[in-house]
């Protein structure tokens, strides 16, 4: 990275935490789960590299450690996880880790929309400045004998240097709290809160306080225990913590799976869209466990299509040293990938059968990520197609199922007509819609940019076509009109077809064909598309790009 880069973006972290630090909506509370989450993600890896190197543990037990000292008002967290080398402080902790900084640093700015968004994201290691002036990071990478020192008050610069002493193997993050927020040197409060947010953390947590050292948490995995013994607050705070999230789980799916392939799943449908949603890459991040050893996040176990998915996946059968490749084409992993995606699908579907109103939710946050499945996912195009819902001409409100609309199809009615646009109100308007209306016939308003793929590539549902209003004659003529204040005058043929031969001679090149039809009502002329080549909507798209 270029020195100009680098600069650039520290003034960027500044500001980040300037807005975090002075935001009243995230409760500073969060820090204490942010850095516990570091140091089980650290001792997790460790437990992974042991696999192949058990030299590296020296066979003690990985766990985490809490020091509250209220003499001195400060607060320490220790792990014996994989640690990190000089190079890694600075690189781990001199940016924001995940890649939605710049969508973060927005979502805060946009004062009204960012102060309801503010809650729904992880904010990681930076979080230790909503409480302390100055964060110092102790740490000896696993198999290093060297141990470094980072610390920084937040301001955008950070110190690193050679440490006098510090952990034999691991992290230690100290903090020195504000004045304001010298709570969090007391026992009492750091008990209350690990036991609030982090109390299924799969690695052990203790609390030194004074001459008295107390496990608050076995690290047993929350997973492995019968759901009869699970409550709905449990499921809620361990969605919260691995997914860094601060809403509550729209559906949870806690399954044990038997048979040829053995594995448990515990996996969240969110209520909230996560910051990172629309990012290129399109990445899911269920965790992949094997026999409770966490193994990766970057398996993706589940389509691009459900990469809102959190949760995890613990497997019985896979090795446990898998490779990179084997990821890709291990045949065990292939058919539980398929699985657990057939598995979402049913979960959500039953949500939507059952509870409406919570399925709303969802299908406001994940809709327009869930019809990239109908192009991509044909296998299971029907699936996501029970699960899809529209907004159209006779239900402006949402919530319209396709089955819905063909079973209410007018006589005549051969296909399933929609308007693609990118905005609501004006496809509303549209005078394309005019003869429909005039029938009464429904037309879906599709306005998410997804929408002008799938239709295209959809074939059809129930063995009736999508087919747009802006293309060519719309078989209306067959559907008799409802409403009689839009039969149009009759006019002489003569006389029409000496209009449309005038038009076509006064817009020459620049249409193909000038066309009487009975889509219009009372608008008296509108564009339409020829029948096989691009809905318009779909042409402004594909003329933007330039193709
Ligand atoms: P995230 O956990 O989402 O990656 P964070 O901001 O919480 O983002 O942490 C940034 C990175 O710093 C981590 O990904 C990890 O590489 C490193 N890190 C933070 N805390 C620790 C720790 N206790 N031990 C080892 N690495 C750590
Ligand atoms: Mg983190």
């Amino acid at each position: 990275m270029s020195q100009a880069e680098t600069r650039a973006f520290e003034a960027d972290v500044a500001r980040l935490l300037h807005l975090m630090v002075h935001s009243v909506y995230s409760s500073p509370d969060v820090f204490l789960r942010e850095l516990i989450s570091n140091a089980a993600d650290a001792c997790e890896k460790l437990r992974q590299m042991a696999l192949t190197d058990p030299g590296l543990t020296g066979g003690d037990t990985l766990a985490i450690e809490i020091v509250p000292d209220p003499d001195a008002g400060r607060l320490t967290i220790s792990d014996n996880g994989v640690g990190m080398t000089r190079d890694e402080l600075i690189d781990h902790l001199g940016t924001m880790a995940r890649s939605g900084t710049e969508k973060f640093r927005q979502a805060l700015e946009e004062k009204d929309q960012g102060k309801a968004l503010i809650g729904q994201f992880g904010v990681g290691f930076y979080s230790a400045f909503m409480v302390a002036t100055e964060v110092s990071v102790v740490s000896r990478a696993a198999g290093s004998s060297e141990t470094w020192r980072w610390t920084s008050d937040g301001s955008g610069e950070f110190t690193i240097a050679p440490a006098e002493e510090g952990p034999e193997r691991g992290t230690r993050v100290e903090l020195t709290l504000r004045d304001d927020h010298k709570e969090y040197a007391q026992a009492a409060t750091i008990e209350r809160l690990v036991r609030h947010h982090s109390a299924h953390v799969p690695v052990p947590i203790k609390l030194l306080a004074g001459e008295e050292t107390r496990e608050l948490v076995d690290g047993t995995a929350l997973w492995a225990k019968p759901k009869s013994e699970i409550s709905d607050e449990e499921y809620t705070e361990f969605y919260r913590f691995t997914a860094g999230a601060f809403d509550d789980p729209a559906l949870t799916v806690h399954a044990r799976v038997e048979g040829r392939q053995e594995y448990t799943c515990l996996l969240f449908v969110p209520s909230m869209q996560p910051f990172d949603l629309f990012d290129p890459d399109r990445k899911g991040r269920i965790k992949l466990y094997v026999r409770r050893v966490f193994i990766t996040d970057d398996a993706q176990l589940l389509p691009p299509y459900l990469r809102f998915v959190r949760g995890l996946v613990d497997s019985e059968d896979l090795p446990l040293n898998l490779s990179r490749e084997m990821l890709q084409t291990n045949p065990t992993l292939t058919q539980m990938k398929s699985a657990l995606a057939r598995r979402v699908l049913t979960e959500m579907r039953k949500l939507a059968d059952t509870d409406e109103e919570t399925y709303a939710k969802v299908w406001d946050a994940f809709g327009a990520v869930l019809k990239e499945g109908i192009y991509e996912d044909a296998e299971r195009r029907d699936e996501l197609f029970a699960l899809t819902r529209f907004r159209s001409t006779t239900h402006p409100e949402g919530g319209r199922k396709l089955a819905r609309y063909v079973e209410d199809m007018k006589p005549n009615q051969t296909a399933i007509y929609y308007a693609v646009g990118d905005d609501q109100a004006r496809l509303a308007a549209s005078p394309h819609l005019e003869g429909f209306k005039a029938r009464d016939v429904e037309v879906l308003l599709l306005s998410d940019p997804v929408d002008a793929f799938w239709v295209r590539t959809a074939l059809g549902f129930e063995g009736k076509p999508f087919k747009s209003v802006t293309q060519g004659s719309a078989d209306l003529e067959q559907i008799p009109v409802t409403d009689k204040r839009h039969v149009p005058d009759s006019a002489k043929a003569s006389d029409i077809a000496t209009l449309s031969a005038l038009i076509k001679d006064t817009l020459g090149e620049r249409v193909s064909e000038v066309k009487t039809s009975t889509r219009l009502a009372t608008s008296p002329a509108c564009l339409v598309a020829s029948d096989f080549g691009y809905d318009l909507q779909l042409e402004k798209i594909v003329g933007r790009q330039g193709q």
